[in-house]
Formats: C-alpha cells, sequence, structure tokens
C-alpha cells in the first residue's frame, strides 16, 4: 500500500480557509472576552473606554478578515497585493498588511 497518493503537501505559507477561519474564531473569542470583562467591572474611566474602543476596532478588522476569506483574498496584502507571511498572519490573523507596508500605512 502506498500514502503518496492521499499525501497532503504541506503549504506553510498559505492557510486553507477552514485554517483562517478557525484562527479568525479564536481572535474574536478572545476579544469578545476581553469586551464582557470589562463590561462587567464597576470601573468606568478614559482607560477603560480606551480600551473598549480599541478592541472593538480589532472586532471590526476581525469581521472584515472573515469576509476576506470568503472572497478569497484573506492572506494577500491590500498594499502590494503579495501573500502575507504565515508566521504573521499567525500573530495577526485579521491584518490587512505584510510588515512593510503596514509601515507605510501607519506612517
Ligand atoms: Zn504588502
Amino acid at each position: 500500500m502506498s500514502l503518496d497518493a492521499s499525501r497532503i503537501e504541506p503549504r506553510p505559507e498559505r492557510l486553507t480557509a477552514h485554517e483562517a477561519r478557525q484562527r479568525l474564531e479564536h481572535a474574536r473569542n478572545t476579544r469578545m472576552t476581553q469586551l464582557q470583562a470589562l463590561g462587567e467591572s464597576s470601573q468606568d474611566d478614559q482607560l477603560m473606554s480606551a480600551q473598549k474602543t480599541a478592541i472593538e476596532r480589532v472586532l471590526k478588522e476581525i469581521e472584515e478578515a472573515f469576509a476576506r476569506v470568503e472572497d478569497g483574498t484573506y492572506g494577500t496584502c491590500l498594499g502590494c497585493r503579495k501573500p502575507v507571511p504565515g508566521e504573521r498572519l499567525e500573530i495577526l490573523p485579521y491584518t490587512r498588511y505584510c510588515v512593510a507596508c503596514q509601515r507605510r500605512a501607519a506612517a
């Protein structure tokens, strides 16, 4: 018997849509939990609302990333149109840009 016919080649640079969704779901759950924890706290100050705003912004980016998984553009840099490196997507699964373009966008 041969395993070769059914062997799946590893593709380190490209995530499958399934993997991408899993990572995005994980990222979203983490943020939702943080947001909930903030909401349950009785503390209500500027730092708190700044944190909430930051988390809500990330949640919006995550939603946009889900949409990109659907239309097949996920993992492609919106700046240079090249694939975003896999290790960057691991840290920031909802990112739209590669490191170079992100710097340019932030500047
Ligand atoms: Zn780029």
